[in-house]
């Protein structure tokens, strides 16, 4: 029987139950996977001269052996010298531990030795052996512990053998001619089989544009959907909502103005809205999702607002709670957690089945199963990062469509954005509120913590209130518990004029509530307290946040937990107390001090590391990308965004015979994808 492309890998010889399982691990389930898995870099075989090689490189020599092979043993190990002879350099090569390969080696026979160039001393310490008749170079694929990446070289050769030929073009024709990209056939061949370093490149150029393409037409795709499946248009008061931004404390921020207005215009359109509101710290999206909560609300409809964690939710709760009734305006706001009782919860339900409760507020919660809403006009999702497609695709289900607003305040770099939230339309507030001081951020060593408590004494005794964060270990809580403990007892005895509190994953929700409600009413001064203050949390009167170990976070958390003070009219602070041992670590910390700017940070971020980090890939939902790297390739992936766009645009394009191949990859992909979290 013939092999097909959508056959399950088990369908090659040598694969067996474990090794399919291994294989799906890595993503692989059918021929197709397998032959679209591309090698990450390769080996190269071809003729190198040691003069044209660099000190400490990895390379392949091939040459004669021009002295015979001596194997002097030391113990157990060994140590096998020959000479060998390229094109006129004679160089020596060295095997350790490895007295077998003299055996098969003699004078003027031609070997290919793979190794490490010492240049000084023109030697090759020898990694291994390599067959002399290769020319080409050599695939090396992401492998894991269960599948070997020589094993997945076979395979590949394996199914190649068999459908050589018979790929179908996945990027139509006009695309292909007008990038200059290979025909599929060409492009995994190339790919996966090079002659040359040029053609590996021109395989792996068509190979990340095809994934860039299809992710895009995918986004198209759910977009499209998304919006046919009807949003109805909002009919909010007007008036009632200018008068609730005209009664609010503070007047909004042009940037908040702006923003306010394009997602009153979603609303109001008949289109379904699916936007992300991306503001830094402190950028006051609060009150900008308030106000279309309560359009929401005037229109006859109920607005949700979910947040990422208990706390959140509370705070979230209690201050739209408040905003409204500070403006005057009678709403019903109510909490819905899984801390709720039994009976509480039964109700609070039935009431938002009969649609007594305009807004509510609360966790993953809010998505369960039996959870029905009279009528939802409005979802938003505070840290969407956290929430999955699911749960966004479970609000949609039972007939219940409800405008998205997602915020974040994990600043993305726009050009970024495309790939994290394709799908959505962005709204940017680039603007704090007018009069709020710049933080100031130092570094300070463990040596020097003498000098970060001096600070928080001398900002406690002005009646100001501090946080002092410790990391989270990973894999141990236990580890975390200990360390956030220790730093506890250490400040209640250095700080004896003040109440220090503990807050960590462990504590009960009951103690933690009453913790950071003590915060809030500054009977308790320093919360000493592990990463779980990270989001959202709002104590105007906390003026300095200690950050012990600070090179153990990542950059945008750091950025995070700073915006936890100034957010009040102190002065404030952050203190970084770390030893940063690596080059790198030392730059993210002072990229945090050179600058109070999200987006900023975030570019200097990505110029860190690589994108996937940023975009905490896992959490958003976002598949990583095989062969094309969105920050290198980021012209490349514009430019499939913007294909992919107009290709969705052209009517009937689906029905285009050239086409076809696309829109089966699609259709058979699809589900796959939506349901990837
Ligand atoms: P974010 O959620 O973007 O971090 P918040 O919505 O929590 O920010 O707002 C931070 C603080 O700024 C809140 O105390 C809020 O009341 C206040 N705030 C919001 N908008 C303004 C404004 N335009 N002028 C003054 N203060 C504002
Ligand atoms: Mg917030």
């Amino acid at each position: 029987m013939s092999l097909a492309l959508e056959d399950p890998v088990s369908a090659l010889s040598g694969v067996g139950e474990k090794r399919q399982a291994a294989l799906r691990d890595l993503g692989i389930f059918t021929i197709e996977d397998l032959l679209t898995y591309y090698p990450f870099r390769y080996e190269d075989l071809g003729a190198r001269r040691p003069s044209e090689t660099l000190d400490g490189e990895k390379v392949t020599f091939k040459g004669v052996v021009s002295t015979p092979a001596v194997v002097r043993r030391f113990g157990k190990r060994s140590q096998t010298v020959l000479g060998l002879l390229i094109d006129r350099e004679n160089i020596r090569v060295t095997f350790f531990n490895q007295p077998w390969v003299a055996k098969n080696i003699e004078v003027g026979q031609e070997v290919a030795v793979y190794g490490t160039y010492n240049a000084a001393k023109a030697a090759l310490s020898a990694i291994k052996l390599v067959p002399a008749t290769t020319d080409a170079l050599d695939p090396i694929y992401p492998a894991s512990k269960g599948v070997k990446a020589k094993t997945i070289a076979d395979l590949v050769e394996q199914a190649w053998g068999q459908l050589r030929g018979q790929m179908p073009n996945l990027v139509p024709q006009h695309l292909r001619d007008k990038y200059r990209l290979l025909d599929k056939n060409q492009q995994i061949e190339w790919a996966h089989f090079p002659k040359d370093s040029a053609e590996a490149k021109a395989g792996r150029r068509s190979a990340a544009f095809e994934e860039f393409f299809i992710f895009q037409m995918r986004l198209q795709l759910i977009k499209q959907a998304d919006q046919a499946f009807g949003g109805q248009p909002l009919h909010y008061d007007k008036e009632a909502v200018f008068t609730l931004i005209d009664r609010l404390p503070y007047e909004l921020t042009a940037a908040q103005k702006r923003v306010v207005g394009e997602i009153l215009a979603d609303q109001h359109d008949g289109r379904h809205m699916n936007r992300l509101l991306q503001g830094d710290v402190g950028s006051g999206k609060t009150v900008v999702a308030a106000i279309a909560m309560y359009a929401t609300v005037t229109a006859g409809c109920q607005a949700a607002l979910m947040a990422p964690t208990e706390i959140l939710a509370q705070q979230h709760a209690k201050s739209l709670a408040k905003l409204f009734d500070q403006a005057g305006i009678d709403l019903r706001v109510e909490l819905l957690t899984s801390g709720l009782k039994a009976g509480q919860r039964r109700q609070i339900l039935a009431d938002l089945t009969n649609g007594e409760i305009d807004i509510v507020v609360g966790t993953h919660a809010l998505v369960q199963d039996d959870v029905y809403f009279h009528h939802l006009g409005l979802a938003v999702i505070d840290e969407q990062h956290r929430f999955g497609v699911k749960q966004r695709s479970k609000l949609r289900e039972g007939g219940m469509n409800p405008d998205i607003l997602a915020m974040t305040a994990t600043p993305i770099p726009r050009t970024l954005s495309i790939t994290a939230y394709g799908e959505m339309e962005v709204s940017v507030i680039d603007e704090l509120p007018a009069g709020r001081k710049q933080i100031m951020t130092s570094q300070l060593s463990q040596r020097q913590f003498d000098q970060a408590l001096a600070l928080m004494k001398a900002e406690l005794a002005k009646g100001a209130q501090a946080y002092v964060v410790t990391p989270l270990i990973e894999e141990s809580e236990t580890l975390d518990v200990q360390n956030v403990t220790e730093v506890y007892q250490r400040l209640q005895v250095a700080l004896p004029d003040y109440t220090v509190g503990l807050l960590h994953g462990r504590l009960k929700k009951d103690d933690k509530d009453t913790l950071m409600q003590g915060f809030k009413d500054n009977q308790v001064q320093v919360l000493v307290a592990t990463t779980v203050v990270e989001v959202g949390v709002d104590v105007p009167n906390a003026s300095i946040m200690l950050i012990l170990d600070a090179d153990r976070f990542g950059l945008a958390q750091l950025h995070q937990l700073r915006g936890r003070v100034g957010r009040g009219d102190r002065q404030s602070y952050t203190v970084l107390v770390a030893d940063p041992k690596t080059d790198y670590g030392k730059e993210r910390l002072k990229a945090l001090v050179d600058t109070t700017d999200g987006f900023e940070l975030a570019q200097r971020d990505l110029e860190l590391r690589g994108a996937g980090d940023i975009l905490g890939t896992k959490q958003s939902g976002m598949p990583e990308f095989q062969v094309g790297d969105p920050v290198k390739d980021l012209t490349m992936l514009t430019i499939a965004q913007q294909e992919a766009l107009s290709l969705v645009r052209e009517s009937e394009w689906d029905n285009q015979v050239d086409n076809q191949p696309l829109v089966n990859y699609l259709s058979k992909t699809m589900a796959q994808f939506r349901h990837f979290d």
